[in-house]
């Protein structure tokens, strides 16, 4: 048995790998990862740009040992026939099952300056993927390119650093795939009020190393210039071992392509024609590969998403349509926008159930939205009190109620979290290493810290069992 062969060490490989496991799969498992340490979370690059998170700290829980890693090596070819991989190390693996997990790479734009030689991006140009790319920048200002999610949270994480940051976005409103204007306009303001400098509806016409050129002629100081301008389902093995591949590797509901001892997970996998994009998906994907893989398995039915970019001090949450748009009902809709303070609210409900929305502002309101529209149950009669966090969806002591999921990325309820504090784990690093709450997208964060500093102001902490702060 040559066992499952996994073409790329990020977030979905790993827990693929993780749940084959614990699922019972008994063959062999190889992770091949291009890069030169074993898989992390991906999804908490942020922190490591602005500084408040070491590089090293991402790190996801080691694989159990039958696990055979193999990093700083690519697969560079498949040979469907002999049912083998090719490594750019010169080795050849066999395999039964192959599952490419082969993620994103970062888009260039075309602009002038930005490129020293093919592939090589020019002194003083970064994208933000890996580990490698978000070391904190040397002093001086900062040019983000791009005002999608990732060009908005980076563009915040550089101020958190203490940079000068401009942002140089083509739309005329921020993160324009997912916000309306009103919306659009409260998160600018809130942008703006953090000290980052707005220049939106402008595309930069040119890069020297310390400054770049506008479209408009202006010029903009620029030690660093991170691009943000989206990322491409890295495809190249599957393209060249004539797998069919529109934007992303295309996969079945058993996340199959079209050979059928080759599956594909993750951010390089376009599922119902959408290619993966966030650490929640792959990991949901890895799950029911596995359970697939073992004999568990269900077709693999993606969960409904929201979106939650960091914007540490303005909650921001996105829920896109869950499936085709209602005709317009002005009785199924609700808006309110309270630009003076910040926040703004839009849901379309369908059958008393949120349809989509758009948060923004108040913590409360965020997570009691978010978790209607997960679980798709019914919305309050007070949207008003629910859209403004007044409906006392988080009571007493401001924090959610026991049985709520806090860390949704690893399904930790308040109550685990809590337990978890009794038994010693009284600071967040501690509870993430007790319960792995906020090791996924970190956006619960702000929330567990907040729970830390109610139970502490509550009562008197025991040992520490977990290496926490009593
Ligand atoms: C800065 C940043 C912030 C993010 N924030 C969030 C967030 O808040 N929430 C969220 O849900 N998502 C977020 N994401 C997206 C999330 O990180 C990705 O969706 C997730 O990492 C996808 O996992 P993956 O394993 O499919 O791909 P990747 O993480 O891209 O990993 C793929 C790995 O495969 C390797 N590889 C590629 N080709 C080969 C090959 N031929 N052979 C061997 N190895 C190969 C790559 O080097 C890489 O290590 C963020 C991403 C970034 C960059």
């Amino acid at each position: 048995m040559s066992g499952v062969v996994v073409a790329g060490g990020g977030p979905a490989a790993h827990r693929l790998a993780a749940r084959l496991r614990r699922y019972g799969y008994a063959g062999g498992v190889t992770v091949v990862g291009a890069e030169p340490r074993p898989a992390y979370n991906r999804a908490l690059l942020g922190s490591v740009l602005d500084g408040r998170l070491d590089a090293g700290r991402l790190s996801l829980p080691a694989l159990p040992p039958d696990v055979r890693q193999l990093t700083g090596v690519r697969v560079r070819g498949v040979d469907r026939v002999r049912r083998t991989v090719r490594l750019s190390d010169g080795r050849t693996l066999p395999y039964d099952v192959l599952v490419l997990a082969t993620g994103a790479r970062p888009r260039v734009p075309t602009v002038p300056g930005l490129v020293s030689a093919p592939g090589r991006l020019a002194e003083g140009v970064r994208t933000v993927r890996t580990a490698t790319d978000c070391r904190p920048l040397s002093e001086g200002p900062a040019v983000v390119l791009g005002g999608g999610v990732r060009g908005v949270e980076s563009a915040l994480a550089l101020r958190r650093a203490g940079h000068e940051v401009a942002l140089v976005h083509p739309a005329a409103r921020l993160m324009d795939r997912h916000l309306d204007a009103p919306a659009a306009s409260v998160l600018a303001d809130w942008l703006a009020d953090q000290g980052v400098t707005l220049h939106l509806g402008h595309r930069v016409g040119e890069y020297t190393p310390g400054k770049v050129v506008l479209d408009d002629g202006q010029v903009l100081a620029a030690g660093t210039v991170l691009l943000c301008t989206g990322t491409t389902p890295e495809t190249r093995p599957a393209r060249a071992s004539g797998l069919e591949v529109r934007e992303g590797v295309v996969v079945d509901t058993r996340l199959r392509t079209s050979d059928p001892h080759i599956h594909a997970i993750g951010d390089c996998a376009e599922h119902a024609g959408t290619p993966g994009g966030t650490v929640l998906q792959a990991w949901e994907q890895a799950d029911a590969l596995a359970r697939i893989l073992t004999g568990r398995g269900t077709p693999y039915t993606p969960g409904r998403r929201v979106l939650r970019p960091h914007t540490p001090g303005r909650d921001v949450l996105v829920l896109p349509a869950a499936g085709p748009r209602p005709a317009p009902d002005p009785a199924e809709s609700v808006a309110l926008l309270d630009r003076a303070g910040g926040r703004y609210a839009r849901l379309v409900l369908r059958d008393g159930r949120v349809h989509e929305g758009i948060v923004i502002g108040s913590a409360s309101a965020v997570a009691a939205v978010s978790r209607l529209y997960v679980r798709d149950t019914p919305v309050p009669s007070d949207l008003l009190a629910l859209l403004t966090g007044a409906d006392g969806e988080y009571e007493g002591d401001g924090q959610p109620p026991e049985e709520a999921v806090v860390c949704h990325c690893n399904n930790v309820t308040r109550k685990a979290l809590t337990d978890a504090w009794h038994s010693g784990a009284h600071d967040q690093p501690a509870l993430a290493g007790a319960t792995r709450a906020t090791t996924g997208c970190g956006s619960c964060t702000s929330v567990v810290r907040d729970l830390c500093a109610t139970l502490a102001a509550a009562g008197t902490a025991p040992e520490a069992p977990f290496g926490g702060t009593p």
